[in-house]
Formats: structure tokens, C-alpha cells, sequence
């Protein structure tokens, strides 16, 4: 659906930049998207370093949840981080 693919190519800019900041992968998986009404609910795993500090991890959730906002700003999201 739309609403995906514009998500997955705004994650994968997301990921380059983390990339190119931190030189660690974040890789997403599991993106959800559900519309009911006129609330918009995204979710997603973020897959980071297991070693990263918990801190560092968060930031990276909170800015993948901007990423999405930047694109549907009422949109309930979700970021689930995975260690790899
Ligand atoms: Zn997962």
C-alpha cells in the first residue's frame, strides 16, 4: 500500500544516515501500518548493535518515530528496538 512504500523509502534514507553518523546498521523490519478512523497507527522494529548503550538506542528510536511524523504527523507511532 502508498502509505508503506513512502515509509519504507523515508526508513531507508533513516538508515543511511545512521549509517554515515554512528557507523553502526539500523535495519527495520516488521513495519505495520493501520489506518481506523482518522488515526494512523506505525510500527516498526529497529534492529541496532546489542552493545550499543541504551541511551543511543532510544535516540535512534525516537528519530526513526520523527522520520515517519515528518510524513503523517498525526501518526501514532511505535518503534520496537531489536538487538542484533
Ligand atoms: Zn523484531
Amino acid at each position: 500500500m502508498l502509505l508503506s512504500l513512502v515509509l519504507t523509502f523515508a526508513l531507508l534514507a533513516f538508515q543511511r544516515k545512521v549509517i554515515r553518523a554512528t557507523g553502526s546498521t539500523a535495519g527495520v523490519h516488521d513495519l505495520r501500518t493501520r489506518v481506523s478512523g482518522n488515526q494512523w497507527f506505525v510500527q516498526l522494529h529497529l534492529e541496532l548493535p546489542g552493545e550499543m548503550p541504551l541511551h543511543a538506542a532510544h535516540e535512534l528510536c525516537v528519530q526513526a518515530s520523527q522520520v515517519i511524523r515528518q510524513h503523517y504527523p498525526r501518526a501514532d507511532v511505535m518503534v520496537h528496538a531489536d538487538p542484533v
